[in-house]
Formats: structure tokens, C-alpha cells, sequence
């Protein structure tokens, strides 16, 4: 089968690799229908993820039909649509028994792509199927509940939930990529007061206003007076920071009003400045975290009832061949406008 398949750092190549086998009575073989890339991924090309070993297949995201299955699964058979979770669950070690499955002792956690090969291929072997696999109703389309398998259950949980976002809340969500777009739309789902987006980049404003931030501030604009001036003075509900870069998280404690969330969603490389001497008399609550996957459940039934639309951050299609063009459509957002790119099986 062909595969995307990591070769050290900048170097990635679709090539021929051996198919993938069942190894543990509790694997499943999916055949992958549809899949796509994240920000993640680039990280990895560039060598920011040293976990990951040269000769990986990359990718954690995925909607497949079950080809195998090993002989303890028991709620997933061949034939079978299912979402392949970018989180895979032991199901019975303490982090998972309060899914907490991002934190799995058992063997799972943030595995695909990373620990072992990842979806971004023709075959996937999923550890613990039972458990990280969700069964798709036939109202929901491969490439919506795509969208289920990372960048909306991290900004729901990571984001909006551990931020606490209340109705009436103002919300601030430095960085309009899919992350943070995604953190726009679930806010919605709590009616915050307003939603106001910051990025750098001007097609990502335009975008955070389609997806329904009420006021956006770009590159050269105060973001501490624009937040003074949208909330009496006080500084925003909650700040959620889905960036991943120093100045951003230290933003997102700047613009925060006491008493108020900073919600870290991004992937550091470098420390950030926690300014304490500021910080200590505000009652801020700072809340960081790798996605559980634990809403993905919810998110799919509002899916099926309409509730969410997710086909709205897929910018590009392409053939499960066209990985090379995917992959440069992906990395070059400026270029191309591009948000998340779905390859799919013909
Ligand atoms: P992205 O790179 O597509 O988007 C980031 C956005 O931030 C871009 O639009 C960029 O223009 C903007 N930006 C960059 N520097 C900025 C600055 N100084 N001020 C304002 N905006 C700035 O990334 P993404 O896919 O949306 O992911 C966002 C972050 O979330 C990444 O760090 C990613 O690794 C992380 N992530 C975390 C988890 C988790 O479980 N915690 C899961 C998935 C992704
Ligand atoms: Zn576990």
C-alpha cells in the first residue's frame, strides 16, 4: 500500500510500505476513506516533535471501514464506518476509567502518527478499536465527521470547556487557524455577548468573521485597548490561546479580566513568560491540556441533528494519491486560503 511516511526532519515522501496486520487482540484494520492534515503534522516535518522516529507514518485523523478486526474486539466489525479518534483509549487505566484518554496509561493517548504509523495512508492498524473508534450514522457524511477526529473536540474541550465560556461572556480567541475556528464556532454553542478574533494574517480574519467572531483585530492594532474599549474597561470572560507561541499566551494573560480564563490550546516549543507579579491579585484561572476526545460522542450526535456544521473548515479535496499537492496546498495557507484539506478513496 502507499503512505505518507516521514523520513526526518523536512523530509516526507507517498511511498510503498508493507500493510498493516493485526498485533494485539484488541486491533482493528481500517481502510482509510478519507483523511487529512494538521498543523501538527507540519510541526513534526519540521522536527519540533523529536518523539517522532524517523521512517512514521504520519497522521492521526481519519474515517475508515473496518477491514479486521482481533479477536477481543467486540462493538466494531469489518464492513463498519467509523471515525478513527486522534486519541486512542486503553479504556481501563486510571485516566481513562474519567476519560481522561489523552492522558492513557495503558498504552494509548496521542499514539497515531506519533508513537506508531498514523492514518495517512491506504490501511491503518487502530489499537484498542473498541474503544478509540466511533461508529458513524449514515446522516453523517465521511468528510463532516472528519472534522470530529482532532480540531473540533480539542477546541471544545481544550478551549471552550476548560475556559468555562458562559453565556453573556465575552470571548477572545488569539489565532484564527482551525483551531481557533473552531473554538469560535463551539463558543457559539454557550451564546457568549461577543467574539472577537486575532490573528496576523488578514484571510484568517475574514474567515474568523464567517465562522462568527463580531469583531476581528490584525496586525498593528493595540489589542489591549480594542478588548478595553469592547468590555467597559474590564478585559475579556475568557482568552483562548490557539496559537502556540510565547507573545500569544502572554496576550492572552494581558487580556484577560480578573477573575476571568486563559485557556491554553496551542503546542509550545519555547517557554512563555508567566508574569506572576501581574497575575497573583487577579484570580485568573489558567487551564492547559491535550485533547481527551471525550466530547467526541456530543459533537457527533449534533452533527447527525444538524446542530454543527462541520463541512465548513474543508477548503481543498484531493485523491488519497494526491498527498505531495495536499500536503503543499496545507502548508501554505497564505498562499492558498487553505484551512483543512480532505484526501479521499475515489
Ligand atoms: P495554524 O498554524 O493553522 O493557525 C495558527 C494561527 O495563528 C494562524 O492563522 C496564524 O496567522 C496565527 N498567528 C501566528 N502568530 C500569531 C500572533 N503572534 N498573533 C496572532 N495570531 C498569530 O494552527 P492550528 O491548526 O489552528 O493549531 C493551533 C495550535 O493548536 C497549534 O499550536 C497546534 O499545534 C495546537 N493544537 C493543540 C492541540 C491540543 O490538544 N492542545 C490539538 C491540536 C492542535
Ligand atoms: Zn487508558
Amino acid at each position: 500500500m502507499k503512505a505518507l511516511v516521514y523520513d526526518g526532519p523536512g523530509q516526507r515522501v507517498w511511498r510503498d510500505v508493507p500493510q498493516p496486520s493485526l498485533r494485539e487482540p484488541t486491533d482493528a484494520v481500517v481502510r482509510v476513506d478519507a483523511v487529512t492534515i494538521c498543523g501538527t503534522d507540519l510541526h513534526i516535518l519540521k522536527g519540533d516533535v523529536p518523539t517522532v522516529q524517523s521512517g512514521r507514518i504520519l497522521g492521526h485523523e481519519a474515517v475508515g471501514t473496518i477491514v479486521e478486526v482481533g479477536a477481543a474486539v467486540t462493538t466494531v466489525r469489518p464492513g463498519d464506518r467509523v471515525l478513527v479518534s486522534c486519541i486512542s483509549a486503553c479504556g481501563r487505566c486510571r485516566y481513562c476509567r474519567v476519560a481522561a484518554y489523552g492522558q492513557c496509561l495503558g498504552g494509548g493517548g496521542w499514539i497515531l502518527g506519533h508513537l506508531i504509523d498514523g492514518t495517512q495512508a491506504e490501511y491503518v492498524r487502530v489499537p484498542f478499536a473498541d474503544t478509540s473508534t466511533h461508529h458513524l450514522p449514515d446522516a453523517v457524511s465521511s468528510e463532516a465527521a472528519l472534522m470530529l477526529a482532532d480540531i473540533l473536540p480539542t477546541s471544545y474541550e481544550v478551549g471552550v470547556r476548560n475556559g468555562n465560556v458562559a453565556p453573556g461572556d465575552t470571548v477572545v480567541v488569539v489565532g484564527a487557524g482551525p483551531i481557533g475556528l473552531a473554538a469560535i464556532s463551539t463558543a457559539q454553542l454557550y451564546s457568549p455577548s461577543q467574539i472577537i478574533a486575532i490573528d496576523l494574517a488578514q484571510s484568517r480574519l475574514d474567515a474568523a468573521k464567517q465562522f462568527g467572531a463580531d469583531v476581528t483585530i490584525g496586525a498593528g492594532q493595540d489589542a489591549a485597548e480594542v478588548v478595553g474599549e469592547l468590555t467597559g474597561g474590564l478585559g475579556a470572560d475568557v482568552a483562548i490561546e490557539a496559537v502556540g507561541v510565547p507573545e500569544t499566551f502572554e496576550l492572552c494573560a494581558k487580556l484577560v479580566r480578573a477573575g476571568g480564563h486563559v485557556a491554553n490550546v496551542g503546542v509550545h516549543g519555547k517557554p512563555a513568560t508567566l508574569h506572576l507579579e501581574d497575575l497573583w491579585i487577579r484570580n485568573v484561572t489558567i487551564t492547559t491540556g491535550l485533547v481527551d476526545t471525550s466530547s467526541t460522542p456530543t459533537l457527533l450526535r449534533m452533527l447527525a441533528a444538524g446542530r454543527l456544521d462541520t463541512t465548513r473548515f474543508i477548503t481543498h479535496r484531493f485523491a488519497l494519491a494526491e498527498m505531495e499537492a495536499a500536503y503543499q496546498a496545507f502548508s501554505h495557507p497564505n498562499d492558498t486560503g487553505a484551512l483543512k484539506v480532505v484526501l479521499a478513496r475515489p
